[in-house]
Parts: structure tokens; sequence; C-alpha cells
């Protein structure tokens, strides 16, 4: 049986023609400096460029590079997802295609690993302009609420224990979680500084949308791993909370109706009870989120990660 495959890297790749003869070569040069046996996969997610082609031609100078073709441009987390899938090495890294993260900084990113831990992730505190208010305030944020206090989770430079990748589900946009997401799991987690260079060539894929979808996102993952095993919990207390002003308002009014012989505050007693009807929606959301729960639980998918020694 031949031995199995120390290193592997995933990089998604979307129109990165003019990147890919640069960044193989690098790579390739420092995962053979390692010693150990790797693998480089660029998953190229439905380009429309010379990507593919660019990509064989590297295969020709180091056989250790393959391409995942995606049949059609799916966006980063579907491109991990694939990856993720083929990836046959006991690391896992990943990086971004434009050269903006460097390569030899993946001997670092090993070291730290050989530490025990199961995902390190990249921060890049230098990048210029890079590291904005916004981002830092989003990532104050989001430490807060994932409990996970870390200063870059949206960096794509970032090595995985395999069981890690494995395990992960990666859709939408959550992939700028994925170490909160893995906390949550009980993973160890470790950040180490990186440097941020400028794309080398081509335009990024993303434009000002993604700041709203990330406040989405950021809510999900809140949602997710605080919540996803008590839901009536948040929804309750939602309900409990809406109902018991309702219910307070109704109270007044009615007692002071029954005292004075009519009832007034109209427009308040609505406001009442629209309030004790939405308490008992949340609470009734929170009930079927419990009972979708306990289903996912009953059919053995709720499984704690662990380690057997
Ligand atoms: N990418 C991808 N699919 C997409 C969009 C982007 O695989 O639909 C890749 C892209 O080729 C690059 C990485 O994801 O390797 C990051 O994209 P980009 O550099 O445009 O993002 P930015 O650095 O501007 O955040
Ligand atoms: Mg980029």
């Amino acid at each position: 049986m031949s031995q199995p495959i120390k290193l592997s890297i995933v990089v998604p790749v979307y129109n990165e023609q003019e990147n890919i003869p640069e960044l193989s070569s690098r790579l390739t040069q420092v995962c053979s400096s390692q010693k150990t046996s790797y693998e480089i996969l660029f998953v190229n997610d439905g380009s429309t460029d010379g990507t593919l082609d660019a990509i064989r031609k590297a295969k020709q100078k180091d056989p250790n590079i393959s391409a995942i073709d995606l049949a059609k441009n799916s966006g980063k987390a579907q491109a991990y997802t694939a990856g993720f899938a083929e990836a046959q090495g006991q690391i896992v890294i990943t990086m971004d295609g434009d050269l903006q993260d460097a390569p030899e900084e993946i001997p670092n990113f090993l070291k730290k690993m050989e530490e025990g831990y199961d995902l390190v992730t990249g921060w890049k505190y230098t990048g210029k302009g890079k590291r904005s208010l916004s981002s830092k305030l989003f990532n104050h944020v989001a430490g807060k609420l994932t409990k996970l206090s870390i200063h870059d989770s949206n960096c794509p430079f970032k090595a995985y224990r395999s069981e890690v990748v494995k395990n992960l589900k990666v859709y939408g946009d959550l992939y700028r979680f994925i170490p909160a997401l893995a906390y949550w799991k009980g993973y160890r987690i470790a950040e180490i500084k990186v440097e941020n260079y400028p794309r080398q060539h081509g335009v990024t894929k993303y434009g000002a949308s993604r700041a709203l979808s990330g406040f989405f996102d950021l809510m999900t993952v809140a949602f997710l791993t605080q919540y996803i095993k008590r839901p009536l919990h948040f929804f309750g207390l939602a309900g409990l909370i809406f109902g018991s002003i309702g219910f307070l308002i109704d109270l007044v009014i009615v007692i002071e109706g029954l005292i004075i012989g009519k009832v007034g505050h109209q427009a308040l007693l609505l406001l009442g009870l629209v309030l004790i009807i939405i308490s008992v929606q949340f609470i009734f959301t929170g009930l079927l989120a419990e009972m979708q729960f306990r289903l996912f639980q009953e059919q053995g998918k709720d499984i704690p990660v662990y380690k057997k020694y």
C-alpha cells in the first residue's frame, strides 16, 4: 500500500490564469522542501478564462498538482467542499489563488500544527488597508457572539487536521466563520500572523454586497453555535418577554375597565394582544425547532468530536 499523503494544499480559483504559473511553482518549491508527500489541489470554480489550461500546464511540471474542475461557478464555499472531499492529506492547507497568501509561509502553519492544534488560522495584520475599521468591528462582534476571540476570522490562509475538514460542513458564505464553527465543535484553534500581499493579477471577485451577507452569516453562526441544541431557550425567551409585556398591558387595561366600567386605551389593548400572539408564535417556533433537532439526534447525526487512545 502506498504511504498516506501528508499534506494537501487546497486552492479555490476563479479566473486566475495569470496567477497559476507563479503560485504553482512557488507551492511546488515549498512543498518539496518539506520532504513529505504532498498534493496541490486547484479547485477550478467554473473559470471562463484559461485557468484550467494553466493548471494542466503546471501539472506537467509537478505531477502532485491536480485540478478539481467544478461544472459551474459555484462560489468559494462549494469549491472548499469539493476540495475537502478530495483532499487526502493528514494536514490540509487552504489559501487563495491570487498570491495574496505567500506559499513560503506554509511551514509556519505546519510548525504551529505540531503543537497539537486542530486548526491554525492566519491573521493578516499588516495588510494594506485590508484591516479596515469595519473589518475590526466585524471580528470583534463575531468574537463576542461566537465566543472565539480571534483577530481575523475571514483569512483564507489556514491549516487543518484532516478530520476537521471532513467534519465541517461549509455552505453559503459560512467559510468565513470556519474557526468559530470548528471551535464550537470542540477543536483546538490557534492563530498565527501572516503577510497580506496585494493581489498579483486579475480582479477581486467580490463586491460591496459582501458586508450585508456577512451580517446575516454572523447571525446564523451566532445562533447555530449557541442555540442549535436548545432553540427553545432562544425563541422561548423572546416569546416570554413579548408575552409578559402584552399580558401586563392588557391586564392593567382590563382592571381599569372593570373599575371605571368601560374599556379605554383601545390602541394599547390591541398592542397587548398583538404581543401575546407574537409570543405564542415564538414559543411554537422554538418547539418546532426543538423537534427538528431531536429528529436529527435520533437519526444518530449528532456525533461529538472525540479522540481514542
Ligand atoms: N474564488 C472562487 N470562486 C468565486 C470567487 C472567488 O473560487 O466565485 C476564489 C478566487 O479565485 C480567489 C479566492 O477565491 O482564489 C478569493 O477571491 P478574491 O481574491 O476575489 O477575494 P478577496 O481577496 O478580494 O477577498
Ligand atoms: Mg484576493
